[in-house]
């Protein structure tokens, strides 16, 4: 239990879908901004019926109530960094965009298309609406290689595709790229952080056998914005956070929670 009335924490904001089940969206970001020492908070963006076999229905959450959420954080606990997931509705963007146009604090943006499970997560016209108002807003986006294909649109599949893939992002206006390489078929999955500036950073890990990744993207963006929001420096960020999504799900490998694709343990 942090004491913030002795000490400042770290607060993060997680702007997100939400999970009934536990795994993704606002609850694997709440633990994940939790386990790496950060305050926690979120504002809900829709309300998915799922669960670890999958997406049921989506119910959306008004953008005005979206607005008060975020006028009743901003008022009271302004965040030291932000995390954004998903966003499905152009009205959504807008309405995200609009109010964050004065933070100036750091954004990692998990720009959510498909779930594990196969279910859309956004709205086909929403995703154009992203490039233009949240790609230029975020310090970084975090794609994995299904969502890069949707992005510059062809298929992403090797490791100078996505090499390729990040440099196009950067030059539709992204400040960062993380093109992330866990939908690769290897044994050894490989991620790319390209940069505004031109550098290239890539980073390897083992592929670890197991259904219970529901939810990795979510850790991955969120533990990127507890680093920043510690004082890291992006690279720092990124390469921390892969250890610990990659610890969590080692550590979640054996976990027996629901019927299809479990969470991560924290
Ligand atoms: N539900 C919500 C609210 C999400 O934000 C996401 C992904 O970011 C998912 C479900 C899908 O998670 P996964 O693809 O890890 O199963």
């Amino acid at each position: 239990m942090i004491d913030t009335r002795t000490h400042k924490v770290p607060t993060v904001l997680s702007i997100a879908g939400f999970d009934g089940s536990g795994g993704a969206g606002i609850q694997a970001d709440t633990k994940t901004i939790s386990a790496l020492g950060c305050y926690a908070m979120n504002v809900l963006t829709a309300l998915p019926i799922q669960n670890t076999q999958g997406v049921r229905n989506i119910y959306d959450i008004p953008t005005d109530a979206v607005r008060e959420q975020l006028d009743a954080i901003f008022d009271d606990i302004p965040p030291d960094a932000i995390k954004i997931g998903m966003v499905h509705s152009v009205a959504l963007v807008r309405c995200i965009n609009d109010y964050l146009k004065h933070y100036k604090g750091p954004v990692t943006f998990d720009p959510v298309m498909v779930s594990t499970s196969g279910h859309q997560l956004i709205q086909e016209d929403t995703i154009q609406a992203c490039i233009e108002d949240l790609f230029p807003k975020a310090t970084i986006i975090t794609p994995n290689l299904d969502e890069v294909s949707v992005l510059v649109g062809h298929t992403v599949q090797t490791l100078e595709a996505m090499q390729e893939a990040g440099t196009t992002l950067i030059s539709m206006g992204c400040n960062a790229v993380l093109v992330k390489g866990g939908h690769l078929t290897s044994d050894t999955l490989t991620t790319f952080l390209v940069q505004q500036s031109g550098m290239t950073k890539s980073y390897e890990s083992s592929r670890i056998e197991t259904q219970n990744t529901h939810g990795s993207g979510c850790t991955l963006s969120s533990a990127i914005a507890s680093f920043i929001a510690q004082g890291k420096t992006l690279e720092e960020a990124v390469s921390n956070s892969l250890d610990y999504v990659h610890q969590a799900i080692q550590s979640g490998q054996k976990l027996r929670i629901g019927h299809g694709n479990g969470p991560l343990n924290h």
